[in-house]
């Protein structure tokens, strides 16, 4: 990871803007390299568009940024229906020899994808049973989740939502899809957040979210609205001055993203993180807990408090799914425990998330927690501090203890 200067060439303009920080904070975070796009001029490599249309897709492309291993060559050229794709942006943050680098874990295909478990499910949290109508799963009384395209500009290997994801041929999207589940949101009144997901939503333009979003707070009884995107990873440069403008009239939008590791916390990722904010949009990070990524304290630890510097709060670790073919990035329950652990007493509330699991079968999200209390009884709880220290906590009595008669003005 290299720090990011204040002093030269592109540098100095990824850094623009958010100079007010101390430089020595402001070092922390990724100044993004651009490899061998080196000499595509700024007003190309900050077009989401032309990212967008300069996706690498096959192995002749990756090959020439960076020097592949015989089973990663091998798993990009299996036929597989979950397709690669990444952005010249994401590739260049990949290390160019070490193929544990977590830029390459995440968006090249692996050999052991192609290795499917018996325990996983095509569809690990069955929100396909949970559809009322076509692309809407609505599982939890107040609140529906909102499938609007496959398409995402990197497909990340662990994705849960793979079966359908990067398919066009998953689902028949069209204008009479989005009327219907339109009409299935304004039909149920208790629907107060609505989770508008995919794939990622920032593959529409402009126009397109802004109709979405319009028609969704003609909605008299819809308050939230959420978009789940990892563009501000993946493509940051979607994030621009007319997006966010579009945004700013549908408030409150709050955008859930998506960031795995310090290294994706690029000058870039931050600029697209504080146009949102600035925008007045709350955003807040969903990870995923990845074998050989992100499974270890220390590195949470970094990746939130980078995110805090960025206004983007931490919200869920997510336990990785039973997907099918992704047994090699989950990690045990105990990993996710330990990672709390070390978090909770020893640093801000604020970049503390909450652990969770998504049961298999549409059972939902469940939170994780360690084990602080040690035991309850009598009316006594018996409690453990982040630094393994037991206190008592004394409940009070079902009845409120009399005043004292000194206390009492009917006695006097
Ligand atoms: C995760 C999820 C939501 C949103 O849940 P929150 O805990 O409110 O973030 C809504 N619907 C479905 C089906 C989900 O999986
Ligand atoms: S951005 Fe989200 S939906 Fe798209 S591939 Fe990654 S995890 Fe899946």
């Amino acid at each position: 990871m290299t720090g990011a200067s204040l002093v030269c060439g592109p540098q100095q303009k990824a850094g623009e803007g958010l100079t007010k920080m101390h430089p020595n904070v402001l070092q922390h975070f990724n100044a993004g390299r651009r490899g061998v796009w080196e000499d595509v001029p700024d007003e190309k490599w900050q077009s989401w568009h032309w990212q967008q249309q300069n996706r690498l897709r096959c192995l002749e492309q990756l090959e020439q940024v960076v020097r592949l291993t015989e089973s990663e060559r091998y798993a990009i050229q299996a036929d597989q229906k979950f397709r690669m794709s990444i952005t010249p942006y994401y590739a260049a943050l990949m290390d160019v020899e070490d193929a544990s680098c977590p830029i390459r874990l995440q968006a090249i295909p692996a050999k052991e994808e192609l290795h499917i478990l018996e325990e996983e499910l095509e569809d690990p949290l069955g929100e396909e049973r949970d559809m009322p109508v076509p692309g809407i799963t609505h599982r939890y009384p107040d609140r529906v989740l909102f499938y609007t395209t496959h398409n995402c500009p990197v497909y990340c290997r662990f994705c849960t939502r793979k079966r359908k994801v990067s398919d066009p041929e998953s689902a028949r999207i069209d204008h009479a899809y989005f009327e219907n589940a339109i009409q299935y949101i304004a039909q149920h009144e208790e629907i107060r957040d609505v989770v508008i997901s995919g794939g990622d939503p920032l593959s529409f333009s402009d126009g397109q979210l802004d109709w979405l979003l319009s028609r969704l707070r003609d909605i008299p009884h819809l308050q939230v609205l959420r978009l789940g995107s990892r563009n501000p990873v993946t493509l940051p440069f979607r994030i621009t001055d007319e997006f966010v403008e579009m945004l700013r009239k549908y408030q409150p939008v709050y955008l859930n993203t998506h960031f795995n590791h310090p290294k994706e916390c690029t000058l870039e990722a931050f600029r697209a993180c504080q146009k949102l904010v600035e925008a007045g949009c709350v955003v807040r990070n969903q990870m995923v807990l990845l074998r050989g990524i992100n499974d270890d304290p220390a590195t949470v630890l970094k990746l939130n408090h980078l995110l805090l510097l960025m206004r983007v709060a931490p919200y869920y670790i997510y336990q990785c799914d039973l997907a099918e073919g992704i047994s090699h990035f989950r990690t045990k329950v105990d990993v996710g425990l330990n990672i709390l652990e070390h978090l909770w007493g020893h640093t801000s509330g604020m970049a503390i998330p909450h652990f969770v699991i998504d049961i298999p079968g549409g059972g939902g999200k469940i939170p994780l927690l360690p084990q602080y209390v040690v035991a309850r009884q009598d009316g006594r709880t018996i409690l453990r501090n982040y630094k393994h220290q037991t206190y008592t906590y004394l409940e009070p009595a079902e009845e409120l203890v009399p005043l004292p008669s000194s206390l009492d003005p009917t006695k006097s």
